[in-house]
């Protein structure tokens, strides 16, 4: 079994080596948008579509008009255009919206895709990237198998390396035995089906007022003065603060979580739907709880679930997440009077009573075991249903049969 596993550094580049990789980033930024809007001219005149290959016989030319491309490292320009490539293939399969334009400061970043063309020197910490001089990095953990590409990025005013590596591995079994449904809320960040949750972080909230009152001050100051940089490290530390902080707190529950379980059922979330209802009119009031959907990084934690799970043998079920916070756990019975507060789950046939986020992973689990016992396609994991269109067809299959004895006949499971 092979893993694939990235490696991230912090860089530690001297002045010439941030310009440098600002330079890179930037050229990378410039083809893409170029071969962006060159796409919509073709369209405009009636034209196809241009895949990555033709696309990249584009760039000799941009070459000659634009000397100053030469300066990056070509495959890295190749890989803009591979990324735009990407970006229109999920837009035609129904996946992502149109490809935007790249704007600076948002995202920057290049790859160098080719293992032969830089070096990682393990016993100084030190990266040669092509075009460049040999550039250190934190040594934070030992990179394990062989890199097979290293992607550089900016963040809040760092640079950071990301090595993609692949290792031979044994396939594991998992030692853990048990199966278990987890639904994620707001209250509570996660229930599991066991009756145990996880407290909300909330990193976001906590800093919050620190990271509004550095905004204000930055708003105040004459931009690009010294004073107004120095607010806005300011910001961008906080701003690491908090997404550091969260991602410790992911990576130490799903670790706990996958090594405790042989099978996670999850609700196959659209969290950007739940965020995107929220932007429309009349939405100010939905606002603070879009924030705290996206302070949560429930996307980051079911992915991070996915290949934890997989690692260790185990494995995700996304289930279809109608109706699970209705459906009695114990009698089958749906009705939304099943739920009369947010909290508290009572069904009006049986009587049966719980807290309703335990009712919800409860269902959930459940869901869970049919589809991993049904053995559908594309059930087993999230990563492959994320590669499928988007348009699903719901198909009758023999899922739905075996749901219906179990009470929740309305629901059935689609194909994803
Ligand atoms: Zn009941």
């Amino acid at each position: 079994m092979q893993r694939l596993q990235a490696f991230q550094y912090e860089l530690m580049p001297n002045g010439e080596q941030q310009r440098d990789m600002r330079r890179f980033a930037g050229a990378c930024r410039w083809v893409y948008n170029e071969a962006l809007k060159r796409q919509q001219e073709i369209y405009a005149a009636g034209g196809k579509y241009v895949g990555h290959f033709d696309m990249c016989k584009w760039l000799p030319a941009w070459k000659q008009t634009n000397p100053w491309l030469k300066e990056s490292p070509a495959h890295t320009l190749q890989k803009a255009l591979k990324n735009l490539d990407n970006a229109y293939r999920n837009f035609f399969a129904g996946r992502a919206k149109f490809p935007r334009k790249k704007r600076k400061g948002m995202g920057d970043s290049f790859q160098e895709f080719d293992a032969k063309c830089f070096k990682i020197d393990l016993s100084n910490s030190r990266l040669k990237l092509p075009k460049m001089d040999w550039m250190r990095y934190r040594n934070s953990r030992d990179i394990l198998g062989t890199a097979k590409n290293v992607t550089v990025s900016q963040k809040n005013g760092k640079w950071f390396a990301s090595i993609q590596t692949e290792r031979d591995i044994e396939k594991l079994i998992p030692t853990a035995t048990t199966a278990i449904g987890i639904d994620v809320g707001i209250a509570r960040f996660a229930t599991m089906s066991d009756g145990s949750f996880i407290e909300p972080l909330s990193s976001f909230k906590k800093h919050e007022k620190c990271l509004a009152k550095y905004q204000r001050r930055m708003s105040r100051k004459v931009k690009f003065s010294k004073n107004w940089h120095k607010t806005k490290r300011k910001v961008q530390q906080i701003h690491s603060v908090i997404g550091n902080s969260r991602k410790d707190f992911l990576h130490k529950r799903t670790a706990e979580i996958s090594k405790n379980h042989a099978m996670v059922a999850v609700e196959n979330l659209q969290v950007s739907n739940m965020s995107k209802s929220a932007t429309g009119k009349g939405s100010s009031a939905k606002s603070g709880l879009n924030k705290a959907i996206l302070d949560q990084g429930w996307f980051e934690f079911r992915r991070q679930l996915d290949y934890k799970l997989a690692w260790n043998g185990g494995m995700l079920v996304a289930v279809p997440q109608q109706y699970t916070s209705q459906t009695c756990p114990c009698c089958g019975h749906i009705a939304k009077e099943n739920r009369q507060t947010q909290a508290r789950f009572e069904c009006v046939d049986c009587g049966y009573e719980n807290n309703a986020d335990v009712v919800g992973a409860i269902n959930i689990l459940a869901r869970g075991h049919r589809v991993a016992a049904c053995g559908e396609e594309g059930s087993g994991s999230v990563r492959k249903n994320r590669t499928k269109p988007a348009s699903v067809k719901q198909e009758p299959t023999e899922a739905t049969s075996v749901s219906s004895n179990v009470g929740s006949s309305a629901v059935g499971i689609p194909v994803l």
